[in-house]
């Protein structure tokens, strides 16, 4: 369902990637785009100006880092503030207290409270949970007798109620009936409307106080987008609700719903409908759905990693290491060992979006060095003493010869390497001459 969102996304952090530099200039440019891609994806505007505002900030106050470039730093903040928006942590169900819990579902008629309530008692039941079933829509017709039928597909114990009855009178009556059967969860299915109006809110209001759910869960469904939000805030300033269930997530909806529910009304979606069968039904995290929604495969992670791995005072002392060409053998394999920590080439490569496809071209072309050439250049350095890593010119013929043999390559393996490192100290030692010259993140790499 995130869909164009998510396309829209990718083009604007594609028109980041490439540049060195984060300006307030480019970052104001693309927090346009991404403000235009929220609003045609039907979030709330409110909730836009409020995201953007927060994204502007932390990117312009980031501290830079190194071995990931800013469009991929932006990309992270865009999803950490996604997160916050969709709720933060996974938000479970709170059926602590008595026993059972109620958990009490309400919204609009033709919401998918009905569908919902089996889809949440088939994930209960499998927690160890024993459902209980229970219809109070007296007013629509089949109500009861829907619930009913899937309760008996879903084998699961289910209220007998009538049409005639008072639905505060059949969620107490129930209650007691669930007590009996030592069912440990009650889910009441309740009456909507196709509109909010005034006896409805006031049945509602007396069932949850004569039985005082746990949870009021809010049905929405996510096709309706703004409107269900609306809804959503009406609900919620008179019942007070818990959670949110959004369902026909399967649909071709915007996200907006999704997008602004939570921040609009301060309860977390908790579950999403993925679908009219029973098992269609997933718990809401908003780390994943941030992740669908972006779509920057593992940018993020690499961005994690890099803010561990990479020490800014190590950097340092290597910069001036490579000033004063005192780099040597073993400040080499440190590098390279740093930047296996970040997992192994191949896989950093393919966590960078849009570079996939181009990791072999991209070897070739730029020299990067090829996982198993960077595991025998560590072999043979290892195989060196201490003081052959920080003085090669004592690499003599008889040494080459040992080294070899200990990392089992060739002699001409090990000259080739102390030659290409013998290059690269001169490369360097012109490139760090010249003033505000950069460090390179490895050499070779
Ligand atoms: P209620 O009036 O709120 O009880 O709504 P129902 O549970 O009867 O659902 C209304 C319609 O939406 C039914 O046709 C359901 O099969 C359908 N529905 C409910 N949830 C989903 C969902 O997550 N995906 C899809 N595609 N359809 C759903």
């Amino acid at each position: 369902m995130f869909e164009s969102l998510s396309d829209r996304l990718s083009g604007v952090f594609r028109s980041f990637s490439g540049r060195g530099q984060l300006t307030e200039e480019n970052v104001q440019a693309g927090l346009r785009e991404v403000r235009l891609a929220l609003l045609e994806a039907d979030v709330n505007f409110k909730v836009v100006k409020d995201f953007v505002e927060n994204v502007r900030e932390k990117c312009l106050g980031q501290e830079v880092l190194k071995g990931v470039s800013p469009a991929q730093q932006v990309v992270k903040i865009v999803n950490d503030e996604l997160v916050n928006l969709l709720g933060g942590e996974t938000a479970g169900l709170d059926l602590q207290g008595r026993e059972p819990a109620v958990i009490m579902l309400v919204g609009l008629q033709g919401s998918g409270k009905t569908t919902s309530a089996g889809k949440i008692a088939n994930i209960l039941r499998k927690q160890k949970m024993r459902p209980y079933l229970v219809p109070a829509d007296v007013y629509r017709p089949a109500a009861i007798d829907q619930l009913t039928v899937l309760a008996k597909q879903l084998d699961m114990p289910c209220y007998p109620s009538t049409v005639d009855m008072n639905p505060v009178d059949i969620a107490k009556a129930a209650l007691e009936e669930a007590r009996r059967e030592q069912a440990t969860v009650l889910l009441l299915d309740t009456a909507g409307r196709l509109h909010v109006d005034e006896p409805l809110m006031q049945e509602l209001e007396a069932i949850k106080a004569a039985v005082q759910p746990q949870e009021i869960l809010f049905v929405a469904d996510a096709m309706t987008g703004q409107d269900a939000v609306t809804v959503a805030e009406s609900f919620n300033e008179r019942l007070g609700i818990t959670g949110v269930v959004l369902t026909k997530m399967d649909g071709d909806a915007r996200g907006g719903a999704a997008l602004s529910i939570r921040a609009v009304t301060g309860a977390p979606v908790k579950f999403v409908g993925m679908g009219e069968k029973l098992s269609e039904m997933e718990v809401f995290h908003p780390d994943r759905i941030a992740g669908r929604i972006l779509g920057m495969g593992d940018v993020l992670t690499l961005v994690e990693k890099a803010q561990g791995a990479i020490n800014a005072e190590e950097a340092e002392e290597l910069a001036r290491k490579m000033k004063k060409a005192s780099f040597d053998l073993e400040d080499f394999r440190t590098q390279m060992r740093r930047i296996k920590k970040l997992g192994s080439l191949d896989s950093i490569l393919k966590m960078i979006p849009g570079l996939g496809g181009l990791r072999e071209k991209l070897s070739e072309a730029s020299g990067v060095m090829p996982e198993k050439e960077m595991a025998r250049t560590e072999a043979i350095i290892s195989s060196m003493t201490m003081a052959e890593r920080r003085n090669p010119d004592i690499l003599n013929g008889s040494r080459r010869a040992r080294i070899a043999k200990g990392a089992g390559v060739t002699v001409a393996q090990v000259n080739q390497l102390v030659r290409q490192f013998e290059q690269m100290r001169q490369m360097m030692k012109g490139m760090m001459g010249g003033k505000g010259a950069k460090m390179p993140s490895m050499p070779r790499m």
